[in-house]
């Protein structure tokens, strides 16, 4: 099957073209002839499935179609949990409507709203947007949501995790009764299906991977380490394999800045990104990453959220996270497209249960291997897992923290606590961060504005 065969018209197909794709994916072969028929939908798929050109293709297709936007107005919204992927939509939009007439904007917190009105004010064919900026901006009256006809929830379950359901909830008061909703999510948890139950009018189910696995073409293996070892191993594999390009989860933003610095000093090129450094920052480390600049990114789980970087060959849990869902999503990272990819992750005898959670989730046993020369202590004791709280800086591991990793608890209600907790590791420190990425509910019982854009 070929794009052409989807009922796309010739300008995308010439767009599709250019960008070097010959045959649509899975999720693109269902999702475009869905979306063109104009009913609601709800897709499962990860990311690295090819899903953002199945919204956004036949989402550009019925806008060309429909008149143009009066002042202030937006046709189409596209609501992403995180900045960077909301970047990354709106580059799609770019480059899949680049032969249509239709304007766009992407808007995020972090940075001045100015720009971001003047955009605006003559009204937008696709506003790409996080939650907590739309609703400033919509408080200040710079934008009418009451003519959108096409809404879409982009990575929802992150944004149900990332607290922002109470912000989704009040953009749905905002837009019309009659119009077209897409829900993409990884992962469907009770509450994906409770706002998917709300949200969705009769829609058509599309899943592509099977729920909660990983891709078929990732290898993926568990080294087994002392907890003092790991920044050694990681940098030995590092050398030792000669991995170019390699995306390193961390658990908290100051393992992150330790780590790169670590590894800075063996000479492997490497920059942390997470939710403490500003936009501009991390724009820059992600182009360095994958210009092939730097060797080695080190990110948290919400910074490295919705990145996309094309045939991504390593990643490497330095740490287990919290949330089994969350190795789904790093997983996801690599082998896409088709791509073949390796995941490692680095596990110490704190992470045991960790580990099982995910085996449990993912419905398979991780190759579990021992490098020559780190071989781990089998005495060793495990210890509560640091996950940024209640720290005063520092590199220290604290045993105040009640995070302990004892291992067979569900990932369901447990779980989500603790990614609550691992949510705040990432923002909760937070000096750059803009309000406005923030959910409004978290702003208000801060006291924030919401309006002190600029700040990053
Ligand atoms: P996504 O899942 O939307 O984040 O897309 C993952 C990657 O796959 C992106 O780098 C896209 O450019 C790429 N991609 C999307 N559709 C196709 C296709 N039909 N053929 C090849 N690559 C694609």
């Amino acid at each position: 099957m070929s794009f052409s065969d989807l009922g796309l018209r010739a300008e995308l197909l010439r767009a599709v073209e250019a960008q070097g794709y010959d045959t649509p994916t899975p999720i693109q072969r269902q999702a475009i002839p869905a979306v063109l028929k104009g009913g609601d939908l709800l897709a499962s798929a990860q990311t690295g499935t090819g899903k953002t050109a199945g919204f956004t293709l036949p989402m550009l297709q019925r806008l060309a179609e429909g008149p143009r936007p009066a002042k202030c107005q937006i046709r189409a919204l596209v609501l992403t949990p995180t900045r960077e992927l909301a970047a990354q939509v709106g580059e799609s939009v770019r480059d899949y409507g680049k032969h249509l007439s239709l304007t766009h904007h992407v808007i995020f917190g972090g940075v001045g709203q100015q720009p971001q009105i003047d955009a605006i004010r003559p009204g937008l064919d696709v506003l790409v947007a996080t939650p907590g900026r739309l609703l400033d901006l919509h408080q200040q009256g710079h934008v009418n949501l009451s003519q959108v006809e096409i809404l879409v929830l982009d990575e929802a379950d992150r944004m149900l995790d990332m607290g922002f359901i109470h912000d989704i909830r009040r953009v749905l008061k905002l837009l019309p009764e009659k119009r077209q909703n897409l829900l993409f999510s990884a992962t469907f948890s009770s509450e994906i299906q409770a706002l998917a139950d709300k949200l969705l009018d009769r829609p058509e189910m599309i899943e592509v991977a099977r729920r909660n696995t990983t891709a078929e073409t990732v290898d993926q293996a568990v080294y087994r380490v002392d907890r003092e070892r790991k920044r050694e191993l990681l940098a030995h594999l590092i050398e030792s394999h000669r991995w170019y390009q390699v995306l390193v989860f961390t658990r908290t933003k100051h393992g992150a800045n330790r780590l790169a610095e670590h590894l800075d000093k063996r000479n492997i090129t490497a920059m942390a990104i997470h939710g403490n450094k500003s936009q501009s920052a991390r724009t820059r480390a992600l182009g360095a990453f994958k210009s092939g600049d730097l060797q080695v990114l080190v990110a948290t789980d919400i910074a490295a959220r919705g990145l996309d970087i094309d045939e991504l060959p390593h990643v490497v849990n330095f740490e287990l996270p919290n949330v089994a869902e969350d190795y789904v999503h790093r997983i996801g990272r690599t082998g896409r497209a088709g791509n073949e990819g390796q995941a490692v992750s680095l596990v110490c005898v704190d992470e045991h249960g960790l580990l099982k959670n995910i085996e449990r989730l993912i419905k398979r046993d991780l190759e579990k291997r021992i490098e020559p020369g780190f071989e781990p202590d089998p005495n060793a004791k495990p210890e509560p897992i640091e996950n940024g709280r209640n720290r005063r800086g520092g590199g220290q591991r604290r045993g105040g923290n009640t995070n302990r990793n004892s291992g067979g608890g569900s990932s369901g209600n447990g779980g989500g606590n603790q990614r609550n907790g691992g949510q705040r590791s990432d923002n909760g420190n937070s000096h750059n961060r803009n309000a406005s990425d923030q959910p409004a509910r978290r702003r208000r019982r801060r006291g924030g504005q919401g309006n002190r854009q600029g700040q990053a």
